[in-house]
């Protein structure tokens, strides 16, 4: 059994109370999208989680983490996944959809093989970060992260690298991938290569294994070197946080100001 170096546990590794303490891939994008908002959901006041798709991701993430945890899963959360008379919702129908996908597939069965759920923690430019991986494989080398996608190969424009780019690259996986790199080598002195194991929300899923390229993560090592004192500031409060203007919370939260011209509407 592995033993992760920190007070972090699996009961109290979503408290919001340990994302002070420590940084993590999904809050530190948070802040690059949005610092108001994500200063808010820190501080108890604001949620934008989706709890429905959360349900569904946790529900597939259970399944192929243990037969007690999935079955655990499923009773704590009888009344949202279930329909009155006892049939599974559509959301979660489709979920077993992707997993029979999955776990119909012989690729698929050799490589989800490892410690799951595994935390890790480490420090960053001096911070402390932490993470949690769904299948950490130490022997082999490697680690898999799965992603649900509504089409793995959508493409979503880029706006400022005026460029098409992946679903990948759109949620920033590269850094979530370059943290957990960094953070199982200063754990358990390992280096090990990231995948992302990616399942889609088709009639028919689609599914792929990823790999990150080299050059990624190495960008995704800039974005947090560029940003992360800037970040450490705004969460200390020695510095406002900047409102993106645009996110459900800066709408809910803003007061007409002053007046735009038609032609400054867009980027
Ligand atoms: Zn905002």
């Amino acid at each position: 059994m592995l033993t992760p170096t920190s007070d972090l546990t699996q009961e109290n590794y979503y408290d919001r109370s340990t994302d002070w303490d420590y940084q993590s891939p999904t809050f530190f994008k948070k802040f690059l999208k949005c610092e108001a908002e994500t200063m808010a959901e820190l501080n108890g006041e604001y949620s934008d989680m989706n709890h429905e798709a959360l349900l569904v991701g946790n529900y597939l993430h259970s399944y192929f983490e243990s037969s007690e945890s999935h079955q655990k899963f499923i009773d704590d959360h009888k009344s949202e996944i279930m329909t009155r008379t006892k049939k599974l919702r559509a959301p979660f129908e489709k979920a077993e959809d992707m997993i029979d996908t999955l776990k119909e597939d012989s690729l698929f069965q050799g490589l989800y093989q490892g410690e799951k759920e595994a935390i890790v923690t480490g420090f960053i430019d001096g911070v402390q970060w932490k993470g949690k991986v769904d299948c950490l494989n130490l022997k082999r080398g490697y680690f898999l992260d799965l992603k649900t996608s509504r089409d793995i190969h959508k493409k979503f424009w880029n706006n400022e690298d005026r460029e098409w780019q992946s679903f990948v690259a759109e949620y920033n996986y590269q850094l979530q991938m370059y943290v957990y790199r960094e953070l199982i080598r200063q754990t358990f002195d390992i280096e090990t290569t990231p995948y992302i194991v990616a399942v889609s929300k088709e009639k028919v899923p689609d599914k792929m294994v990823i790999s990150i390229p080299d050059y990624r993560l190495e960008e995704a090592a800039m974005q947090i070197d560029k940003f992360q004192n800037h970040i450490e500031d705004v969460k200390a409060g020695r510095v406002e946080p900047t409102r993106c203007g645009k996110c459900d919370y800066c709408k809910s939260t803003a007061k007409l100001g002053k007046i735009v011209s038609m032609d400054d509407l867009i980027d």
